[in-house]
């Protein structure tokens, strides 16, 4: 052990210094209270064996600094000291000492003591590591009192092989409190943890079936599980919670959308889990949360899912995204982003199976910038892109050529040419 010996006597600290040696331990000096606290700043101790009489702060004020100092943590302090009464004694434990010597003090004595003390420095190290092992093992976050993400995940993959045993649909919403970093910032943590609990507290009263499953997912983010819940039974749990929050009215002054605590709501329901899976599910609603988010907050988006796969539409041309957003909405979870940097955003955060970057965007510096970066990023290196352009020319081939893009589609082709030529470059 690390053992700081304060003494001030050089005589002593001799003496001290030599039996701490001699009992094994690596000793650490320092010869007035204010040296102890300043050597502390910088070095963790074991423990600490302190004189009492010392001219500027003695034993007791120094220990009482540390004391408060160290608040959470504790390391054994013996005194040693001249001073026998009684009154000494209450003081010196009262200060925050856990043992008190009287000088002269035997080696044998000061061995017996740190080797007691060690003791209980062990047993200390033992229980805060079991803390540590039931914080893990239990089931429930410890601010919010509902399933943590671990036993969400275990009790949800539980409900999901039912419902493909029993090929019931089920659905999945994904809840995020908006601007909750505002809210932080502005009222203090301790208040954003009181609104967790609310919110929590709103929540559930939105759930009425015992297999509804509630989690806390991350921060501010909460996951229900509905099983036997289409997207129309979805839909009406996540306005019930919409309205259950607009009911408590948490103030929230610094919101930019609101003026009370709102949350958005992304959802998604799988009507056959036969080939899917509760990751996909989640993932899903996770994107229509994404959506929910862009298209204002307070409010929820919910896509029937996982037989679609999801695309990314990317241009500055309004009336290009039109076109082509009208010929994929039906057969695709369909993303638009109207910038390459919100292009590379979607790309990252929500993974799609391919890019159609139209060639306002791609024939540009920052177009050029767009595809080497989701190249060498390896979350968006495996994403297919394609060119989509307003017409047929030679031009989008030297444009695929230069970002190495080997497929283009433009307007003229028919809604069933392109979905074709869609699948092929997906599969
Ligand atoms: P958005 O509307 O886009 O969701 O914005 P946001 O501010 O809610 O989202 P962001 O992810 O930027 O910030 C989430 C904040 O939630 C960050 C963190 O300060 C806060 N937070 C996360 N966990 C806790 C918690 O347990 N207690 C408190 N008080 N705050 C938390
Ligand atoms: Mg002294
Ligand atoms: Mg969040
Ligand atoms: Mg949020």
């Amino acid at each position: 052990m690390k053992i700081l010996l304060v003494e001030d006597s050089a005589t002593l600290r001799f003496a001290m210094r030599n039996y701490i040696i001699d009992a094994g331990h690596e000793p650490l000096i320092a010869r007035s209270g204010e040296e102890a606290l300043q050597l502390l700043e910088n070095t963790p101790v074991d423990m600490i064996i302190m004189d009492v009489e010392m001219p500027g702060l003695n034993g007791f004020e120094t220990t009482r600094l540390i004391r408060e100092w160290l608040a959470g943590h504790w390391i054994p302090i013996i005194f040693v000291t001249g001073l026998n009464e009684d009154e000494n004694y209450r003081e010196g434990i009262e200060a925050g000492g856990d043992d008190y010597l009287i000088k002269p003090v035997s080696f044998m004595i000061i061995k017996a003591k740190i080797r007691a003390m060690e003791r209980i420095a062990e047993m200390r190290d033992q229980l805060n590591q079991l803390n540590a092992e039931l914080e893990a093992l239990s089931q429930l976050d410890s601010l919010t009192q509902i399933y943590n993400r671990r036993t969400f995940n275990e009790l949800a993959q539980q409900q999901w092989a039912l419902a493909k045993r029993h090929q019931q649909p089920i659905s999945a919403l994904m809840i995020d409190v908006d601007h909750f970093k505002l809210f932080n910032d502005h009222y203090g943590h301790p208040a954003g943890d009181a609104c967790l609990k609310k919110v929590t507290h709103a929540i559930k009263s939105c759930l009425h079936r015992s297999s509804d499953i509630l989690g806390r997912y991350g921060g501010e983010e909460f996951i229900v599980l509905l099983p036997e819940t289409d997207a129309k039974g979805a839909m009406r749990v996540a306005q019930a919670i919409s309205e259950a929050l607009e009911n408590i009215q948490i103030r929230h002054d610094v919101s930019p959308s609101s003026t009370y605590v709102t949350a958005s709501i992304g959802g998604a329901t799988c009507l056959r889990t036969t080939g899917h899976d509760l990751e996909e599910l989640i993932k899903n609603a996770d994107r229509a949360l994404y959506k929910a988010k862009r298209a204002g907050r307070n409010r929820s988006w919910i896509d029937e899912v996982a037989t679609h796969k999801t695309l990314l539409l990317a241009d500055t041309d309004q009336e290009l995204l039109r076109h082509f957003s009208a010929h994929l909405q039906p057969h695709f979870n369909l993303l638009t982003a109207e910038s390459q940097k919100e292009c590379l955003e979607l790309a990252v955060d929500l993974h799609p199976d391919l890019i159609l970057l139209g060639t306002n965007i791609a024939n540009t510096e920052a177009g050029m910038e767009l595809c080497k970066i989701l190249a060498r990023t390896p979350k968006t290196a495996a994403i297919s892109i394609a060119l989509v352009s307003s017409s047929s020319n030679s031009s989008d081939v030297e444009i695929g050529k230069k970002l190495g893009i080997a497929n283009s589609f433009d307007k003229s082709l028919s809604a069933p040419a392109l979905l074709n030529k869609i699948i092929q470059v997906i599969h």
